[in-house]
C-alpha cells in the first residue's frame, strides 16, 4: 500500500464530504444491491459483515427499478445504518417517479438515520440505451435530483460520473460539464461508473478540474471474477475493456479459477493505478460478494 495510506481513526459522525477534506489516505468504501429472497439476503449481509471488518469508510446500496426493489433499498439501507458500524449512502434514482414519490423516499431514509444520498438518474426500464423519457410530475436529470435533496434535509449528497462516455452521451465534454453542474446544485463528491483503463479516469478529472470544479471523484472499480460477467456489465455501462484486459482474460478463458486470479490481479493493478496519479479513495462494486474485494484490499495492504 503506498505510504499515504497511514490508519486514522474515523470520526463517527464525520459526513463524507468532510471525511475527504481532512483523510491522509484514500478512502475505501463497497457497493452493495438490495436482496431479492431470502437467499440472496443471507449472501448480502454475509459479505456486509466480511467486509465490514475491513473498516470501509463507507457502503452504498443501490436503488432499484420498480416499487418492490425499491423498498428493498430503504430497508437494506436502514438494516446497515441501525444494525452496524457502517456508515451508509442510499442511492436513489428519480427515474419513473413523480417528485411527491420522491419527496416519500427521501423522508423515509431520514427517518431511517441516512444522512447520504447517491443522487442518481436512472434509466427507463429497457436499460440505458432506451431514450429517457421524464415522469410528467417528475425531474429531468440527476442535477435537479441534487438540488431536490439539499433542498429536503442537511444531507451530504453524492452522484455519478463517466470515465468513459455515458452511453447515451457518446460526448466526454458533456459529460464533464453535466458533473459540474452536478456539483453546482450541491454535489459534495462523485463516484464513477465502472471502467477499465486509469487513464480513462484521469482525463475524466482533467475536463473537470479544468472547468474549475474541485469536486471529489471517487473512482469505482469492478473486480472481474468471470468471462461472461466482465462482458455483461462492459456492454450495460459502456466501459470498454482494453486489449490488455481481453488479452489477459482470454488466454485463460477456459479455466474459471484463473480467469478469477487474473481478474484479482488487474482490479489490484488498476487500483494502484489509481491511488499512485493521487485518486481520493476506492469504490468497489461488490455485487453482494465479499472474496474478491478482500483479495483486492488484501494485496493493496501487503
Ligand atoms: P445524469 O447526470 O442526469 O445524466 C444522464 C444523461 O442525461 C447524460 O449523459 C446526458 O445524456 C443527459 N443529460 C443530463 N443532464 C443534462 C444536461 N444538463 N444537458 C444535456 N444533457 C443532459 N442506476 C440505478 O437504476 N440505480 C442505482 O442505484 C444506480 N447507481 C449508480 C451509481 C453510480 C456510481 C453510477 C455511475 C451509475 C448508477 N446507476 C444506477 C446507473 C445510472 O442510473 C445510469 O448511468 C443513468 O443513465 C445516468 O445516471 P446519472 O445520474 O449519471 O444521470
Amino acid at each position: 500500500m503506498p505510504a499515504r495510506t497511514a490508519s486514522y481513526s474515523r470520526p463517527r459522525a464525520a459526513t463524507i464530504e468532510e471525511l475527504l477534506q481532512t483523510a491522509t489516505r484514500p478512502l475505501f468504501s463497497f457497493e452493495f444491491f438490495p436482496p431479492r429472497d431470502e437467499t440472496s439476503a443471507r449472501q448480502l449481509w454475509q459479505a456486509v459483515r466480511e467486509l465490514e471488518s475491513l473498516g470501509p469508510d463507507f457502503v452504498s446500496v443501490t436503488y432499484g427499478a420498480s416499487g418492490s426493489t425499491r423498498e428493498r433499498t430503504i430497508t437494506a439501507t436502514e438494516t446497515i445504518a441501525q444494525h452496524t458500524t457502517l456508515r451508509s449512502v442510499a442511492h436513489l434514482t428519480c427515474a419513473s417517479q413523480s417528485r411527491d414519490q420522491l419527496r416519500r423516499v427521501i423522508g423515509a431514509y431520514a427517518a431511517a438515520g441516512v444522512r447520504h444520498v447517491l443522487a442518481i438518474r436512472g434509466d427507463m426500464p429497457g436499460g440505458p440505451t432506451e431514450p429517457w423519457v421524464r415522469h410528467p410530475d417528475g425531474l429531468a436529470n440527476a442535477t435537479e435530483l441534487v438540488a431536490l435533496v439539499r433542498e429536503l434535509g442537511d444531507f451530504c449528497v453524492g452522484v455519478g460520473a463517466f470515465p468513459d462516455p455515458h452511453p447515451q452521451s457518446s460526448d466526454a465534454a458533456l459529460d464533464a460539464r453535466i458533473l459540474v453542474d452536478k456539483a453546482r446544485a450541491g454535489a459534495s463528491f462523485a463516484i464513477t461508473q465502472l471502467f477499465f483503463d486509469a487513464h480513462s479516469y484521469f482525463a475524466l478529472v482533467d475536463r473537470v478540474r479544468a472547468l474549475g470544479c474541485d469536486l471529489p471523484i471517487i473512482p469505482g472499480i469492478m473486480p472481474i471474477t468471470n468471462v461472461r460477467q466482465v462482458t455483461r456489465f462492459a456492454e450495460l455501462s459502456g466501459a470498454p475493456l482494453p486489449a490488455a484486459v481481453t488479452r489477459r482474460i482470454q488466454a485463460v478463458a477456459d479455466d474459471d479459477d484463473a480467469v478469477r486470479r487474473v481478474g484479482i490481479e488487474l482490479g489490484t493493478e488498476l487500483s494502484e493505478a489509481l491511488l499512485a496519479g493521487g485518486a481520493p479513495g476506492l469504490h468497489y462494486y461488490t455485487q453482494n460478494r465479499s472474496r474478491a474485494t478482500r483479495e483486492i484490499y488484501a494485496n493493496l495492504h501487503r
